[in-house]
């Protein structure tokens, strides 16, 4: 379960996030989308515990961020969109080194089968150093899915993959939230998001302009039988009509 509170995030004198709050609930996959610099990663920063945001709260599975980093963190996974692996560590080191940080009972019981799923066997014993850009996004999901947290965020996380990643990734995001995890997802690939997310906020400007399931966000936008791309630029346009007094 995550709960985001009145979340204002400022760059100096730049508000980047204003207000912004959501819910996002055990099951469900929730699809972050907004033009550039709408805030999304910003978004995911604070909840990461990265960044520190200038008002709000923020809870992960029932902790408070600001109350127990520690707790709240280790309930988390944070999967950026351009993951950095420890060059010298091999893909099997990386899961043993997050099995010790976390303390993961069991752990070499499970690298097969995750190592399988991620397509990662046949590179085993090599070093994240000699790894593609999307092998090494896979490594961070991977690294992240090995301690099975309840929240897991991933920013942007299909660019890069080719198309067998892709299904392989939307089927373990899939199974992760059927196994009740809470899945946040941002992305720009609409159609992926309108495919695979329960719920979907729209961010621009660092407000939430809207957010529910399609159809819901539909009636408030575009009309039914309108894709998720119909209604992004309904909304965001809209909204920057409104902005512009309506000129
Ligand atoms: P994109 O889709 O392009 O990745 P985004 O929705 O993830 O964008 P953010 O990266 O969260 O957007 O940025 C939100 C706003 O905050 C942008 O206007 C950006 O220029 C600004 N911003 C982000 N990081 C910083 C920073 N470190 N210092 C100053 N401004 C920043």
């Amino acid at each position: 379960m995550l709960n985001v509170d009145r979340l204002t995030k400022k760059y100096g004198d730049f508000t980047a996030v204003s207000g912004l709050s959501f819910e996002a609930h055990p099951g469900e996959i929730l699809g972050l989308v907004g033009p550039n610099g709408a805030g999304k990663t910003t978004t995911l920063r604070c909840i990461a515990g990265i960044l520190k945001p200038q008002e709000g709260t923020i809870s992960i599975e029932g902790q408070r961020l600001a109350d127990d980093p520690v707790a709240a963190k280790r309930a988390l996974a944070y999967i950026p969109d351009t993951p950095h692996p420890f060059d010298m560590l091999t893909v099997v080191e990386h899961l043993r080194f997050t099995a010790l940080a976390y303390r993961v009972a069991d752990p070499e019981s499970r690298f097969d089968a995750l190592l399988e799923e991620l397509e990662l066997t046949e590179k085993r014993d090599e070093l994240a150093s000699g790894l593609s850009r999307g092998m090494r996004q896979k490594l961070a999901i991977a690294c992240a899915f090995l301690r099975d947290p309840g929240v897991i965020l991933f920013d942007e996380p299909l660019t890069g993959l080719d198309p067998r990643a892709i299904r392989t990734m939307r089927d373990s995001m899939r199974a992760r939230a059927d196994a009740g995890a809470t899945v946040l997802i941002s992305s720009h690939l609409l159609d992926l998001v309108e495919r695979l997310c329960d719920r979907i906020l729209v961010l621009h400007r660092g407000q939430a302009l809207a957010v529910g399931t399609l159809d819901e966000i539909r009636a408030t936008a575009a009309g039914s039988g309108a894709s998720l791309e119909e209604v992004f630029f309904d909304i965001t346009e809209r909204h920057d009509e409104e902005a512009n007094g309506g000129s």
